[in-house]
C-alpha cells in the first residue's frame, strides 16, 4: 500500500484549482498520459524546458530586439483597430514611451474597453514581454504583464517555461505546476547521507523546487545539480525495483530441467537448414541455464529474422522432454498465428502437442483448451496476453518464452512466471538494445545475442529519395510489380494521431490504385483483426501486389515474396522503426530494396538517421546510433518500446549515476533486504514515488 505521506502527490490534477476537464486533457497530452487521471506527481516531474528572464530592464532606446524586457512606460494614445475588430493586419495599438523612445503595444483582436481599463491614457505602467522592431518602430505584442509601477516588485524576475501543446498556453500550465508543487509533502531522505554530501545534493524537496525555478539556462541542463539529484532518485528507484524483482525470482528456486535430446533431434531433423553458430551458442547458454537449479532469466537479443524462434522452440522441446510444458507469448494476434504456422511442422515432426490461446478463442473451444492444458495434454501453448488470464493454469509450466518483449511491461512478465511453480523465463527481443539501456530495462538479466546477418537474408539496397521524385518512384514501382514483385508502402507517421495516419494511408491507397491501375491492399491499426488478416492473406497469396500500411506491419510480418519497402515521410520515423520496417524485405530469393522518401523540412537529426540507414544494416550499430541521436529518454519512451521510460534521468548523460545506483541498490538490499531500517523505509517511499509498486510487492511488510 502506498504510504500516506504520498497521498497528496497521487491526487488527480483536476483537484488543483483552475484545472478543469479541458485543461486536464491538454496537460495529460503533454505528460504523455491517457486523457484522464494524470496525478500531481506526473506534473511535478514535468520539468521546465526553458526560462524567461525578466530582469532585463533597458531604456527603450537601448532595448535589444528579440529579448524579453521589463520597462516602465507612459501610456500615450490608443489606436483601436479600424473597421471590424476582426479585420486582419489591423491590430489594436497602444502607443507608449519612456523618456528615451516610443513603442507600440500590439493587441490582435484587442477589446477597447478592456485595454482602456488596463492601460488608461496618461497612466504609468510597467510592462514585460518580448520587444521586437517592426519597420522603424519598437513594439511589444501582447505583453505578458501589465501592472501599475507600485505592483512591479511583484513581477517574477525569472519564470520557468514548460512544454506546451496546441490549445495550452503558458500561464495556466505554469499555474498548474506551481499548484502541484505547493502540495508536495516534505519527504524523508532516502539517499545515503555521505553520498548526498559528497555530490553536494540538496534534499529532494529543495532539488525539486530548484529544478522548477531555473534562473540561468545552465539550470536547465541535465547536469545541473538539482536535476542530477532527481535523476539519481529516479535511477535508484529503477535499480532497486529491478533488483527486488530479480532477487525474488532468484529466491524462488528454479529446478534443473534437462531434456533427453530426443524431441530436439526430431525437430532438428525436420529443419530445412542448419543452425548457425550464433543460434547454437544461444541455445547452449539457454540449456545450461535450464539445467542448473537456479531459475533462468535470460534475454535473447537478435535482429528480426535472426532465427530466435527456432532457438526458442528447441529450448521448449527440452522442457517437454523433461515432462514439462512450455509457453510462447507474443504481443499480437498476427504474430501468434505466424508463430503457430512456423512451429507446426517441427512440432509435428517431434510429435508434441501444440495449441493456441488468444482473445479470439472463446466459449467451448477455449474451455476445451484450458482443460487440456490443465491436464497436461498440451505441451506447448502459443498465445497473446490472453495467457495471463486468471483462469489459465498449466499442469506444470517449465519454460515461458516471451517474444518481442518490448511490447510487454515487466509486470506482465512477472505474471506469467507466477503461474504455478517457478518457470524458467526466456525473453526474446528483436529491438536491439544498447548495453547501457539493457541495464536500466532489464537489470541483471543474462543476455544472449544472435549477431550477424540473419540466415538467408540478402542485403537490402537502401535508397533515400526526396518526395519531389514521387512520380519516378511510382513508375519504378509499376515496372517492378509488372515483373511480379510485391511491395509494401508505409504511410507517414503522424505524431500522436492515429486518425490522421489512417486518412493518409487511405488517401495514398486510392492514389496508388489509380496511378498503377492495380488492386491495392490496405492494413491499419483500426481494422478488425479478421479484416486485417484477410488483407494480409491476399498480399501473401499475391492477389494484391501492393500493400499500403500504417506502421502496424512493423512487427513480425513475414512475406518472403515482398521485395520493395517504401517508407513515406521517412524523416518522421525513428531509426529502430525504420530498421524494423526494412527487415520486412530481403527475406526471399529476390533482390530487395528499401526506399526512404523524405519531405522538407529535413532536420539534421533526420538527415543523420537516413544516412545511418543507408550505411548499415547491423541492428546493434543502428541501436547505438539511435541512442546517440535521440537520447535515451525517447528511446525508452513508451511509444517506441513500451519499456518504462525515465522521466527525469537520461541513462546516457547520467551514465555515471546509473552505475552508482546499480551498486547502491545491491548494497542496500544486501544489508536491509526488506527495507526495514529507517533509510529502508524512506526507500519504500521512493519506490512508490516512482510508481514501482510492482517491486514493493516483493518486500515483506513492516
Ligand atoms: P526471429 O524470430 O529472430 O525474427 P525467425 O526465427 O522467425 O526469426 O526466423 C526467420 C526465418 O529464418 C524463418 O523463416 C526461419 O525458418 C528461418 N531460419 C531460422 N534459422 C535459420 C537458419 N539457421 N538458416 C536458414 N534459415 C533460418
Ligand atoms: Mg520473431
Amino acid at each position: 500500500m502506498r504510504p500516506a505521506i504520498l497521498f497528496p502527490l497521487f491526487a488527480e490534477i483536476r483537484t488543483l484549482s483552475g484545472v478543469g476537464p479541458k485543461l486536464e486533457k491538454l496537460i495529460a497530452k503533454i505528460l504523455g498520459h491517457p486523457p484522464t487521471g494524470p496525478r500531481l506527481v506526473d506534473l511535478v516531474f514535468d520539468l521546465p524546458v526553458g526560462v524567461v528572464d525578466r530582469s532585463y530592464r533597458p531604456r527603450l532606446i537601448e532595448a535589444e530586439p528579440g529579448r524579453i524586457a521589463t520597462v516602465e512606460i507612459n501610456v500615450l494614445e490608443h489606436k483601436p483597430s479600424r473597421g471590424s475588430s476582426h479585420s486582419r493586419g489591423q491590430p489594436y495599438r497602444v502607443m507608449v514611451s519612456d523618456d528615451s523612445a516610443v513603442m507600440d503595444l500590439v493587441f490582435f483582436h484587442g477589446v477597447a474597453e478592456y485595454l482602456n481599463s488596463q492601460l488608461p491614457a496618461g497612466s504609468r505602467r510597467v510592462v514585460s514581454g518580448r520587444i521586437e522592431r517592426f519597420k522603424d518602430r519598437l513594439q511589444m505584442a501582447h505583453p505578458d504583464y501589465i501592472v501599475p509601477p507600485e505592483q512591479a516588485a511583484g513581477l517574477p524576475a525569472h519564470e520557468p517555461v514548460y512544454g506546451l501543446t496546441e490549445g495550452l498556453t503558458a500561464k495556466p500550465m505554469a499555474k498548474a505546476v506551481r499548484g502541484a508543487l505547493d502540495r508536495v509533502p516534505r519527504l524523508p531522505e532516502w539517499q545515503d547521507e555521505a553520498f548526498v554530501k559528497r555530490e553536494g545534493f540538496d534534499a529532494f524537496n529543495a532539488a525539486l523546487e530548484a529544478a522548477h525555478n531555473p534562473v540561468h539556462e545552465a539550470d536547465l541542463a541535465p547536469t545541473a545539480p538539482a536535476r542530477r539529484r532527481l535523476a539519481y532518485d529516479e535511477m535508484l528507484a529503477n535499480q532497486l525495483a529491478l533488483r527486488l524483482i530479480r532477487e525474488n525470482m532468484r529466491q524462488s528456486k528454479g529446478r534443473s530441467v534437462t531434456g533427453t535430446g530426443r524431441l530436439k533431434a526430431l525437430a532438428v531433423g525436420a529443419l530445412p537448414f542448419a543452425l548457425t553458430d550464433g543460434q547454437l551458442m544461444a541455445l547452449g547458454e539457454i540449456e545450461q541455464d535450464m539445467a542448473s537449479d537456479r531459475r533462468m532469466l535470460r534475454l535473447l537479443q537478435g535482429d528480426v529474422g535472426s532465427g530466435k524462434t527456432i532457438v526458442a522452440l528447441l529450448a521448449m522441446l527440452g522442457a517437454v522432454e523433461a515432462g514439462l510444458q512450455a509457453a510462447l507469448m507474443a504481443p499480437t494476434e498476427l504474430l501468434v498465428r505466424q508463430h503457430l504456422a512456423s512451429l507446426e511442422p517441427y512440432a509435428n515432426a517431434a510429435g508434441v502437442r501444440l495449441a493456441c490461446l488468444t482473445g479470439r478463442e472463446k466459449g467451448v473451444g477455449r474451455e476445451a483448451t484450458l482443460a487440456r492444458l490443465a491436464a497436461g495434454e498440451i505441451d506447448i501453448l502459443v498465445g497473446t496476453h490472453a495467457l495471463f488470464s486468471e483462469d489459465v493454469s498449466f499442469r506444470d509450466l517449465g519454460l515461458a518464452v516471451v517474444d518481442e518483449q518490448h511490447r510487454f511491461g515487466v509486470h506482465q512478465r512477472m505474471k506469467l512466471q507466477s503461474k504455478g511453480r517457478p518457470a524458467d523465463v526466456l525473453v526474446m527481443t528483436a529491438t536491439p538494445i544498447p548495453r547501457t539501456l539493457a541495464l536500466t530495462a532489464y537489470g541483471d538479466m543474462d543476455v544472449s545475442r544472435i549477431t550477424g546477418r540473419p540466415p538467408g537474408r540478402k542485403p537490402v539496397e537502401t535508397r533515400v529519395l526526396s518526395a519531389d521524385r514521387l512520380e519516378e518512384l511510382i513508375a519504378h514501382l509499376r515496372a517492378a510489380l509488372d515483373r511480379g514483385e510485391r511491395a509494401y508502402w508505409v504511410c507517414p507517421l503522424v505524431e500522436e494521431s492515429e486518425k490522421i495516419d489512417l486518412a493518409a494511408a487511405e488517401g495514398r491507397a486510392v492514389m496508388l490504385k489509380q496511378a498503377l491501375g492495380l488492386p491495392v491492399g490496405l492494413v491499419h491499426g483500426k481494422m478488425k483483426a479478421a479484416e486485417r488478416d484477410a488483407a494480409m492473406a491476399a498480399f501473401k497469396a499475391g492477389e494484391t501486389k501492393l500493400l499500403v500500411a500504417t506502421t502496424v506491419i512493423e512487427v513480425g510480418v513475414d512475406v518472403p515474396e515482398a521485395t520493395i519497402m517504401v517508407v513515406e515521410h521517412a524523416e518522421r520515423f525513428g531509426l529502430a522503426q525504420l530498421h524494423q520496417l526494412r527487415g520486412r524485405v530481403g527475406r526471399g530469393a529476390g533482390k530487395s530494396s528499401c526506399i526512404l522518401v523524405w519531405h522538407e523540412p529535413l532536420g539534421e537529426t533526420a538527415r543523420a538517421r537516413l544516412k545511418t540507414m543507408r550505411d548499415t544494416d547491423d541492428g546493434f550499430v543502428i541501436a547505438e546510433e539511435d541512442l546517440r541521436l535521440r537520447g535515451a529518454g525517447e528511446m525508452l519512451g513508451t511509444r517506441q518500446s513500451g519499456m518504462e521510460a525515465f522521466r527525469l534521468a537520461d541513462p546516457v548523460v547520467h551514465a555515471d549515476l546509473l552505475a552508482i545506483a546499480h551498486d547502491d541498490a545491491r548494497l542496500v538490499l544486501a544489508r536491509d533486504p526488506d527495507l526495514k531500517s529507517s533509510r529502508g523505509r524512506a526507500l519504500r517511499v521512493l519506490l512508490y514515488l516512482f510508481g514501482r509498486d510492482d517491486a514493493v510487492r516483493y518486500l515483506r511488510t513492516g
